[in-house]
């Protein structure tokens, strides 16, 4: 079994993306909007402050009270849109319920979506066009091409059918020849699929949920899941110790795919700013 080292492939992967930036004449910006108290979102909102500052990247973090109208937030995103200093937005979810996430996320310009979830970029995604993709599926992209793990051809079975992780992750599996499974709550007999799955990734936020029995002999393992134990320490979707010994590659938690997720942050808003150049905006 070889990890699937997440650590590693993020470091590499920036020192490339610093050598393109340093190519580059003017600097990338980025622009993260969070609303309200959200502990857990403060934590990746300073994550991705850090990945930012690492790359050079210009930070704008802005805080909206928790009982913003869902006009002020249209209103900044549509300054933002207009701002030359800003190539990426994003909107930490989750958000207060009484805002339209949906409507908030589509507000961002297609070429400045850096989080991938705008309907254009999800339709051009289905469509195989050069896009902006969420991060954490195109993360698991990065890695499986970084160690040489082709997918064309492969069973690839997705637990998880969110807009954030499988819906794209299908599309992009499918775009480059997998065989794609999608899998998710309803599902009935999980295990009869996951058995099948030459790669198997798991997206759904509930750990143990895939033992050893679940999957076939040299399957590779990609756990997306993060879940917090009680002893306050993390783990992914997938029994690490006991799949481990059966898999020829898997991705532990932490080190993996969030690690992955972090790198292809500062990569889409690098994207971003060729893209909206290729399309003339800048
Ligand atoms: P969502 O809650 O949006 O989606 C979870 C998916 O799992 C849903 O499609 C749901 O099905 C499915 N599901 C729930 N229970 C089962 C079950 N018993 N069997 C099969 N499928 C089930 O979560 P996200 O996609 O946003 O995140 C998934 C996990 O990945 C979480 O732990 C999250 O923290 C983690 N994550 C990690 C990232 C990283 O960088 N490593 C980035 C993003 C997320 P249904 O659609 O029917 O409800």
């Amino acid at each position: 079994m070889e990890l699937l080292d997440g650590r590693k492939v993020k470091k590499e992967k920036l020192q490339q993306l610093r050598e393109k930036l340093n190519r580059c004449e003017e600097q990338v910006g980025l622009a993260v909007i969070q609303i309200g108290e959200d502990p857990a979102s403060s934590v990746y909102v300073r994550q991705k402050e850090k990945m930012a500052n690492d790359l050079g990247y210009y930070f704008k973090h802005i805080k909206l009270a928790e009982n913003v109208t869902e006009e002020e937030v249209l209103s900044l995103i549509d300054q933002l849109n207009e701002d030359n200093l800003i190539d990426g937005i994003l909107v930490q979810m989750p958000i207060p319920k009484h805002l339209d996430s949906k409507k908030i996320q589509n507000r961002i310009h297609y070429l400045k979506d850096v989080d991938g979830l705008t309907d254009i970029n999800a339709g051009r995604l289905i469509h195989n066009q050069d896009t902006l993709v969420p991060c954490t599926p195109m993360g698991i992209m990065t890695l499986l091409e970084y160690y040489g793990i082709e997918v064309s051809g492969k069973n690839v079975v997705i637990v998880g059918r969110s807009d954030l992780v499988g819906k794209p992750l299908a599309a992009l599996m499918t775009n480059q020849d997998a065989t794609v499974t999608i899998c998710h709550s309803k599902t009935k007999n999980l295990s009869t699929y996951t058995k099948q799955a030459d790669i198997l990734v798991v997206a759904v936020g509930k750990s143990n949920l895939i033992r050893e029995k679940d999957v076939k002999e040299e399957a590779i393992i990609i756990d997306v899941g993060i879940n917090r134990l009680e002893d306050g320490k993390l783990c992914g979707d997938v029994d690490f110790e006991s799949v481990s010994r059966k898999a020829s590659y898997i991705t532990p938690v932490p080190g993996g795919v969030g690690q992955m997720t972090v790198y292809e942050l500062g990569n889409n808003t690098y994207k971003a700013k060729m893209l909206r150049k290729k399309n003339s905006n800048l």
